[in-house]
Parts: C-alpha cells; structure tokens; sequence
C-alpha cells in the first residue's frame, strides 16, 4: 500500500521546529529516519497532513563524552552508534545490542532518538537504557527536561513526552570499573524484532554479584526492570542456585501476555532461559 497524501517540511532549526509544531499541532508527525513512521503510513495506520522532517537537525546527531556521562544525540543513527569506538569503550551494552536491531539497511536510516520516542516493547534500545539507568533529554519550546528512562515508558508506543517536545538526546553513565554488561536475544531470525530479550548490567568484584539490572523486553507493554530477579543474585557468586533463585522471582516481576506468535507461557520460559544464560555472560561463566 501506499501511504496517504502529506505535507513536507524540513526546518534547519531547533526553534523553526517548534514554530512548526505550533503551525501544525497534532495533524503533524516528526520524521528522523522512517524506518518505524513511514512503515505505518504505508500501511494507513497513521495518516498525518504533515510531516517535519527533523534529519536536518545535525548539532543533535552525534556521540559526546563528558564527566561520567555519554550522551547519544537523538538524530545519532544506529549504524554510528554500532561502530563507535566510545560505545564500545564506555557503553559495551549497547555496542552488544546494536547488532540485533534489524538490519544493516534499517541501522543505516533508524535513530537512536526514533527508536527511543516510538517505544516499541520488543526494540532493544528502551531496554538498554533501563538497564543503564539512563536518562532522556527533551525539550519543547517553552522548557527542557530529563526524564528517567524508569519513568520514560509509559504504555505501549507510550512514552512521558507530552505534545509539542522532542527528544533530544539519551545520557548514560559511562561504565565503572568493576562493572560488567551482557545482552541476548531470542528472535525467529536475526535482525527481527526480538520475541524476548534481556539487557543485563551489574557489578563483579572478586566473584561476587552486585547492583544487577535485568531489563527484559517483548514481555509486555514496555520494557521491564526485574527488581526481584536481580535481587537473588545480591552479594552472591554465580552459581546454578541463585539462577534458579532468580528464574522463580521473574513470576514476581514479568506479566507476559499472549500474542499472535507466543503464549505468556512461552515467553515466561524463554525470560527463564535468557536470565540463565545472561547472568552466566555477565559473570564470565559461560558453559
Ligand atoms: C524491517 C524492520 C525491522 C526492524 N527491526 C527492529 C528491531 O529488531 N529492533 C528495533 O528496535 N527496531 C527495529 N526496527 C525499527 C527501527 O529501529 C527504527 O529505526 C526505529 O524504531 C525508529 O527510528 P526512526 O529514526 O526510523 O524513526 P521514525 O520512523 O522516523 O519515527 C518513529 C516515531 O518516533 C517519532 N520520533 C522520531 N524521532 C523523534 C524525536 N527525536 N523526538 C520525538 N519523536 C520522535 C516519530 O514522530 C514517529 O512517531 C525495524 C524496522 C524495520 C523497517
């Protein structure tokens, strides 16, 4: 199918975006890379009069270091953040998970800022940014503000941004020593949305566990801060107990819904499968 017919525009500021959101208010839609809106509008599930094309926004497209924090510009596009050498230096959790975010012909057009505002329950990047407890910048015309991306997720496609902002840029601590990070996914093929998936990131010191964040995903609605499955690894070196420990409490933590593909109870499982295999990555314990 093709898409409705549209209004384009292009602004080149920050600030002539705004005037255009005033203009057009909620008959336009913000368009980065496509990859997610344009897909929607092909296929008549989203029909905007407008829509503003912010890829010229270049001064937020970028990768920046500084005092502890690295903070991805939100027109950063996949590809970049997979191959930079900061990520993988600062952020290796994400530098993990770029890979499985669709395909190369996707990572080349998709955002870091698109994929974060359109909060699709099975993308990887919401999730990483929990596990890193990360932070969102976002700004409208009149104010900017840091949401937390514990706070960030709402619902599903659902996200703390109110009419009339733009995401900015995600901040994330830079990794701490002693720190360790661990990623998989399940997906029917690589580069498809993941049927679940888990961003792991916690603290090993001299073999003991610590400070673990589970963020599971393509378990509901949003992404999924397991807080009762991170707490039986605390204080505790990797062993098939605190595993097991940990695999009970994820009934605690997850509310898995069936979908067209999967029962809750087979994603259950499969959340159960990928805390053993992540916290064993994590711990360097891979058998
Ligand atoms: C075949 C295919 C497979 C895919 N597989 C995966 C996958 O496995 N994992 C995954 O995570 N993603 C996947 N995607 C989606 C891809 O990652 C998209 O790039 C991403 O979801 C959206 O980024 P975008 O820049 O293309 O945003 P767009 O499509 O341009 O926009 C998406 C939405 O976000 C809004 N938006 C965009 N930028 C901003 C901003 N800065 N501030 C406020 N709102 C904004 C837009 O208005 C729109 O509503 C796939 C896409 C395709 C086509």
């Amino acid at each position: 199918m093709k898409a409705p017919a549209f209004a384009y525009v292009k602004p080149a500021s920050l600030a002539e975006t705004f005037e255009l959101i005033e203009r057009y208010g909620e008959e336009a839609r913000l368009l980065a890379g496509g990859q997610s809106l344009v897909a929607a509008l092909n296929m008549r599930l989203a029909a905007p009069r407008v829509l503003i094309d912010i890829g010229g926004l270049r001064e937020f497209a970028g990768i920046n270091v500084m005092e502890g924090t690295l903070a991805i510009g939100a027109l950063t596009r996949h590809r970049d953040v997979e191959r930079s050498p900061e990520i993988a230096r600062h952020l290796p959790l994400l530098h993990q998970a770029l890979p499985h975010v669709a395909h190369a012909a996707v990572r080349n057009r998709g955002t870091f800022g698109g994929s974060i505002a359109f909060a699709d329950p099975a993308a990887e990047l919401p999730a990483c940014s929990l596990a890193l407890d990360a932070k969102f910048l976002i700004a409208s015309k009149e104010r900017a503000r840091r949401v937390a991306a514990r706070e960030f997720f709402k619902g599903l496609y659902e996200t703390a941004m109110e009419p009339g902002e733009i995401l900015l840029a995600g901040e994330f601590p830079v990794l701490e020593s002693g720190y360790r990070s661990a990623f998989q996914e399940l997906a029917r093929r690589h580069g498809d949305y993941a049927i679940v998936g888990l961003a792991a990131h916690g603290r090993l010191a001299n073999g003991v566990l610590s400070d673990v964040r589970l963020a599971y995903f393509g378990v509901g609605a949003t992404p999924v801060l397991a807080r009762n499955a991170a707490a039986a690894f605390e204080g505790k070196a990797f062993s098939d107990a605190a595993v097991s420990a940990a695999q009970a409490a994820l009934e605690h933590d997850l509310e898995p819904s069936d979908d067209i593909h999967h029962s809750a109870a087979a994603k259950m499982h499969l959340a159960r499968v990928l805390t053993g295999r992540v916290m064993a990555q994590l711990a360097g314990a891979e058998r």
